[in-house]
């Protein structure tokens, strides 16, 4: 049987898909490449160029593959976008959720693995935050995440589909043989951006905010390896083969970083100057996040094997390196 990856060729799901092509798995990939690379998906998973709204295009390649369960990594993810475009995020990620989960329905397949999000909390009431905590978001995007979250709920309640709602903290770092990584454009993410700086690609690192209540004024943020966040989506697709119910889990490593000490970090890292400057808080930054996430570890056995962010960034400056120019397409989506 096959596992069907929506958003396959995107930083993350790629990820996914080459760690589940790696176990043995038999995968097959949906993604329309909005934000996504034909060239970042594992050459032994089938791929079907289309978008997840389109309900024809999605029977047809649910009626050609014999499906086990679905991972679904594709939406768009830029809160700042989405606090100006809100329609394009409810559109696409939460309206996208509805028409996947129409079509899973009709094809009977009852087991769906979600990219969900640290933004769905919104401002936090305590640190570290759990998965029972109150899920308040402050943007769009996040908004666009828990509604896909609940529709997944009810049709749970209706249709007896199971999900596992993962929600990410920051993630970043890259397979560490270089082959795959992050490519986004225009990239919005601190990890990257650090290190395109390193590169020579920007002048100068600009860091949002240095007076926010933490050690050093900057935010605090808690990075989680893709590589481990990838084995975290299969654990979760066998907790749901093996019967388990609908659950959310928190992905991240529990330890939190200000922005700060990720430049240190990156300058040690890769033994380049790094010029940075202080700018004004970015709007809509919570001040600190960091998850609790024992109940990954103990529920699925997650076990992350990247626990430092120096090896998280090394890992990312390895695909940077072996990569300037990222993806061989990167004209075609910019
Ligand atoms: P990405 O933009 O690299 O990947 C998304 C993929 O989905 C792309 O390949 C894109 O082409 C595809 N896609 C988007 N809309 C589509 C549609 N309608 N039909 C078919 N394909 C479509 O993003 P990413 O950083 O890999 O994030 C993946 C998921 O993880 C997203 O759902 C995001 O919300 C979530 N997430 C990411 C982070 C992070 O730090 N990167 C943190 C929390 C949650
Ligand atoms: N950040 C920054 N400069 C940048 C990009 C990001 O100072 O050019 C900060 C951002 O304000 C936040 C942290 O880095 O405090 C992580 O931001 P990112 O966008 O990577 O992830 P988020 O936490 O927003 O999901």
């Amino acid at each position: 049987m096959t596992v069907l990856v929506l958003g396959g060729a995107g930083y993350i799901g790629s990820h996914a898909v080459d760690r589940l092509v790696e176990k043995g798995y038999d995968v097959a990939v949906v993604d329309n490449l909005v934000t996504g690379h034909r060239a970042a998906v594992n050459p032994k998973a089938r791929f079907y160029q289309g978008d997840v709204r389109d309900q024809d295009f999605l029977n047809d390649v649910f009626d050609k593959e014999d499906i086990e369960g679905v991972i679904h990594f594709a939406a768009f993810s830029v809160v700042p976008e989405s606090m100006k475009k809100p329609l394009k995020y409810f559109d696409n990620n939460t309206a996208g959720m509805v028409s996947l989960l129409e079509v899973m329905n009709k094809h009977n397949v009852k087991r769906i693995v979600f990219s969900s999000t640290a933004a769905t909390y919104g401002e936090p009431k305590q640190i570290p935050i759990k998965e029972t905590d109150p899920q308040v978001p402050t943007n769009p995007y996040g908004e666009s995440k828990l509604m896909m979250e609940k529709i997944m709920k009810w049709s749970d309640e209706a249709y007896g589909i199971k999900f596992v709602a993962l929600r990410y903290f920051n993630v970043a770092g890259a397979k560490p043989d270089g082959s795959i990584g992050e490519d986004h454009h225009p990239e919005t993410h601190l990890v990257p951006i650090i290190l395109e700086v390193a590169a020579g690609e920007r002048k100068e690192l600009s860091i949002f905010g240095d007076d926010y209540p933490t050690k050093d004024g900057t935010n605090v943020r808690d990075y989680v390896h893709v590589v481990d966040l990838a084995d975290a989506h299969i654990l979760a697709l066998e907790y749901l083969k093996a019967g388990h119910d609908s659950n959310a889990f928190n992905l991240g490593s529990s330890t939190g970083f200000s922005n700060k000490e990720m430049l240190e970090a990156a300058r040690k890292v890769t033994g380049k100057e790094i010029p940075a400057k202080m700018a004004p808080r970015r709007a809509g930054d919570p001040s600190t996040l960091i998850a609790a996430s024992d109940k990954a570890r103990d529920v699925l056995n997650w076990q992350p094997q990247y626990d430092n962010v120096e090896d998280i960034i090394r890992t990312a400056w390895n695909w940077k390196q072996s990569h300037p120019e990222g993806y061989a397409d990167r004209g075609a989506n910019a």
